[in-house]
């Protein structure tokens, strides 16, 4: 049989699948990436969006290091908001609503045109190994691929079932094939694999609703930054637009509710608790009869509309029921009827902070095999994975990126120290140093990374270098600027509507003032020529300066645990450490004191004692 060499293998298209591949041969190696379906590459079977809190974050991040899916979002957006207004600009993020279709094409076309990187349409069924080291891949067609680093990206394929009401047959995301061999292989070789599900609403046709009851959402002009690396001319957006549930709709579920999976027990209960289907939402808020509802375009040219809020694997008339009952819906037409989907994922004890595999040397995990939920934390896990399949090929050292520098580095951890019994979903309250981690600052912290592993280009560092250095050397000069409480500062402060100054400050004080805005800020300082994009990221830089300063020493102490490495300890011969901790221990291996702390299982007690026996060995 033919044997294809590669220095880099991925396997499965979506959304982990594309960033793994570009990142391995954007560093220089000979990549493969093996899919199914390649007309499925990059498909989002769920919400036509990207981005919100926490997983604009991830986004922003990606971008930074030189992934690509905020530059697709940006070529494939239909419809861009900012949100969590009200609250700090750390957790603020945009939302964009993509056209699906032109989303995959344009992540095709990337992938198609990346020096160094092969697609090939088939599906993979078995993995080679010489029993501790990963040889390469076999496809069901008896094709070998070979390589020292191969990265699974399956998502939701993996011995997948799909489940309306009572009905549970084998298929994949909007019935596409599922993957059977490779599960039936990760089980009969040891690998821990558990059951999770996740739901899908109806599509209904664009032309069947009521818009006059509906609330629009439109977007925003200018779009708010998606990518740092590139902006494409405005051009006209679709708005969304909201209505919500009723009496009536509480009253149909409720009457229907035998026929909900969830009630049948045809399909695991390990659903994603952020979207829940709207028959969980009736059973778990039984006082709630208004739930919002948004519709959603699929696309430009699309004639669907997404049914946001309204997540069901109920009967189909069930669901048509539902929908009847929803304000504008009268004359709804469903395209397609939602559905659930149950499928293999890893347990989280199988990985290590590089996603790979500590069963089988090379052998790497990421998106939603890992027990994920979501394109964009699928993403980042791509991204991850496949700069380390590329240094493993290389024989370099692992990377990976801790809690204090990146919501990329919060998400791996959480999934290596904690276990979750339902898809894990970013948010931005699971990020302790949130406020350091401000979208607006990830090519700050990231992207020289990036441009030393390779993925970003010189022409692109130099770009956010040059920014940054313009950026930074104002906030210096800032800090070195005084403003001091005469006639003249004070009248231009009460002109502006800020309180006048009762002593010298610095320009860190005057621009952490929230009234002061740039035009202000020019009256105030006239010599001082700023872009408004840089003004207002000046001021969130002197407004979080403070925040630093006062969690300084929480960071260190956090980074200080972090580099007390633990690699190679014997937890088993340490005295002192209580039964349920050694368990933990030795089972997740953390690969230092900071993540042995967050472990599950493993009390401050048992951190003490561990360090006075690492002291006490001189380690
Ligand atoms: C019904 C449904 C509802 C969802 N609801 C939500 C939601 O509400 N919120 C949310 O955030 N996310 C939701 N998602 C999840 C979202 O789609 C995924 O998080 C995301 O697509 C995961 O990306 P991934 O790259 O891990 O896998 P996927 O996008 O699933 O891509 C996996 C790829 O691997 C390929 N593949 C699989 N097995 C093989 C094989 N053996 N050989 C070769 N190729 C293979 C497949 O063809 C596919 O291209 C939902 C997904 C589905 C299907």
């Amino acid at each position: 049989m033919r044997t294809f060499p590669y220095e880099v293998i991925i396997v499965g298209g979506g959304h982990a699948g594309c960033e793994a591949a570009l990142a391995a041969a954007r560093m220089g190696f000979s990549t493969i990436l093996l899919t199914m379906n390649v007309d499925a590459v990059a498909l989002t079977p769920c919400n036509p969006s990207m981005g919100g809190p926490g997983k604009g974050h991830l986004v922003n991040e990606i971008d930074a290091l030189g992934g690509e899916i905020a530059r697709n979002t940006e070529r494939s957006y239909i419809q861009v908001r900012t949100l969590n207004q009200s609250k700090g600009p750390a957790v603020q993020s945009w939302r964009a609503q993509i056209d699906k279709r032109l989303y995959q094409e344009n992540m095709l076309s990337v992938l198609q045109r990346q020096p160094g990187l092969d697609l090939h349409q088939a599906e993979v069924s078995e993995i080679m190994t010489d029993g501790r080291n990963v040889l390469g891949v076999v496809t069901r067609t008896g094709i070998e691929y070979t390589a020292p680093a191969v990265v699974l990206c399956t998502g939701t394929y993996l011995r997948s079932f799909l489940v309306v009401g009572p009905k549970r047959f084998a298929g994949g995301p909007h019935n596409q094939p599922p993957s059977f061999s490779l599960g039936l292989w990760l089980e009969g070789n040891g690998f821990a694999l558990r059951r999770l599900q996740t739901a899908t609403p109806c599509r209904v046709a664009k032309d069947s609703l009521d818009y006059s009851v509906f609330t629009a959402l439109p977007g925003e002009t200018p779009h708010p930054d998606i990518s740092a690396f590139l902006r494409m001319p405005e051009r006209p957006q679709f708005p969304s637009y909201q209505t919500c549930t009723s009496e009536a709709t509480t009253s149909v579920i409720r009457d229907n509710l035998s026929s909900s999976p969830l009630v049948i027990g045809n399909i695991v209960n390990t659903g994603p608790r952020h979207c829940p289907s709207i028959d969980r939402k009736v059973i778990n808020f039984p006082e709630k009869s208004r739930h919002q509802v948004f519709i959603e375009p699929e696309g430009t040219e699309s004639g669907e509309m997404y049914i946001q809020g309204a997540t069901s694997a109920t009967p189909p008339e069930v669901q048509l029921a539902v929908l009847k009952t929803l304000p504008g819906f009268q004359s709804v037409r469903v395209t397609r009827f939602g559905y659930g989907i149950e499928y293999d994922a890893l347990e989280s004890s199988e990985l290590t902070l590089s996603l790979e595999s500590r069963r089988l040397n090379g052998l790497f995990f990421a998106g939603q095999i890992n027990g994920t939920s979501g394109y964009e934390e699928a993403a980042a896990q791509g991204l991850m994975a496949g700069i380390n399949a590329a240094l493993k090929a290389r024989g370099d050292r692992p990377f990976h990126l801790l809690r204090d520098q990146a919501y990329i580095g919060v998400m791996i951890d959480d999934l290596i120290t904690k276990s979750f019994s339902e898809p894990y979903r970013m948010y931005t309250s699971r990020a302790e140093f949130r406020l350091l981690l401000r979208p607006d600052n990830a090519t700050r912290r990231l992207s020289r990374i990036g441009r030393r592993l390779g993925l970003l280009s010189p022409c692109d560092y130099e770009k956010i270098r040059e920014h940054w250095c313009r950026v930074l050397s104002k906030l210096r000069q800032m800090k070195k600027t005084f403003f001091f409480p005469d006639a003249q500062t004070n009248s231009t402060m009460s002109a502006i509507g800020s309180a006048p100054l009762r002593k010298p400050v610095t320009g860190m004080d005057v621009l952490s003032r929230p009234e002061i805005g740039c035009r202000d800020f020019s009256q105030l300082l006239p010599t001082w020529k700023l872009s408004e994009p840089d003004f207002n990221l000046l001021k969130r830089e002197a407004v979080y300066a403070g925040y630093w300063q006062r969690h300084k020493s929480d960071i260190e102490r956090f980074r200080s645990l972090e580099r007390v490495s633990i690699a190679n300890t014997d937890f088993a011969a340490i005295p002192g450490l209580s039964n349920e901790a050694r368990e933990r221990l030795c089972e997740i291996r953390p690969a230092n004191l900071g993540q042995a702390a967050r472990l599950q299982g493993v009390k401050p007690a048992d951190i003490t004692v561990l360090w006075r026996y690492l002291k006490n060995h001189g380690l």
